[in-house]
């Protein structure tokens, strides 16, 4: 099969679910990545075929994807900070925006120029890949990855094989604050723990909502921030004095999250907008 026809089939199916030009970005995602070919290859080279034993996995591909699959499950990888993450059914797919809690907690331990190896903890770690960012950021912090999901442990325990110190990733429902955590005191705590309400369902696209898992992303209406609640408790208990908090936020939420950290006793609680310029993030120090 011409790899143009492939294209231009695949784009017509998707307009189904995305606006064109995202369409047509899914499909040439999926054959760069599967054929190694560059987004262009197929107009400068408009002759070149589809090796015949890569036809059938990507038809199978663009089959998942035009039901509607996170083109990052179908893939099973996704990118973020510049690193490439294995991701799949059972565990949320990385935001853009939360490269930014990456960077901002990766500043901040620079800035504290500790004379020792620093400590971090990443509660609701997921996929690991904030947990991970910091760590390939700064090679002799260590850092705790903290998650409920099995399946979530096993994408963040199984990424970057090859690494020598890799973070230590550790099964614990962060709701229980009172557990026993032989671990820390910590420089820094990070957590992008899941926010969404359930009432705010309607507004997510249907590949996020038929696909990701609720686990990590829903909290009840009547009780949205009870994960930042456990936070706090977790930086009371674990947070050294002088560290740093840095929490991923329901941009409807801002004031009333900081209030949590607030009435918990930490000082210079800051609201931080993302690139949208919404509210994302909440710092605070202990
Ligand atoms: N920002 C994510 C979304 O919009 C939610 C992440 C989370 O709940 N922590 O889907």
């Amino acid at each position: 099969m011409l790899l143009a026809d492939f294209i231009r089939n695949g784009t017509a199916c998707l307009e189904a679910l995305y606006p064109s030009p995202e369409a047509r970005g899914l499909v040439l995602m999926l054959c760069e990545e599967r054929l190694g070919m560059r987004s262009y290859t197929h107009i400068i080279e408009p002759r070149t075929e589809i090796p015949a034993d890569h036809e059938a996995e990507l038809q199978q591909d663009l089959q998942r994807l035009c039901l509607g699959e996170p083109v990052q499950y179908v893939l099973g990888v996704t990118e973020f900070c510049g690193h490439r993450f294995a991701v799949g059914p059972g565990v949320l797919i990385p935001r853009p925006e939360t490269e930014l809690l990456v960077a901002e907690g990766v500043r901040s331990l620079r800035e504290m120029a500790l004379p020792q190896a620093p400590q971090v903890l990443d509660l609701c770690t997921g996929s690991g890949c904030i947990a991970w960012s910091v760590a390939l950021e700064i090679r002799d912090a260590r850092v705790f990855g903290v998650d409920i999901s099995d399946t979530a442990l096993g994408y963040a325990r199984g990424q970057f094989p090859s690494v020598p110190e890799p973070p230590r990733f550790l099964q614990a429902d962060v709701l229980d604050t009172e557990q026993d955590f032989p671990f820390g005191p910590f420089d820094l705590i990070l957590g992008n723990p899941p926010y969404v309400r359930e009432s705010e369902r309607a507004q997510m696209r249907r590949n996020v909502l038929g696909y990701e898992p609720a686990l990590a992303l829903f909290v009840p209406d009547g009780d949205p921030l009870r994960f930042y609640r456990a936070i706090a408790r977790w930086a009371q208990r674990f947070l050294r004095p002088g560290g740093v908090g840095l929490v991923e936020i329901n941009e409807s939420l801002g004031p009333e999250t900081a209030g949590v950290f607030e009435a918990a006793g930490f000082k210079n609680v800051r609201i931080q907008r993302d690139f949208f310029e919404k509210y994302r993030f909440i710092r605070f120090f202990a």
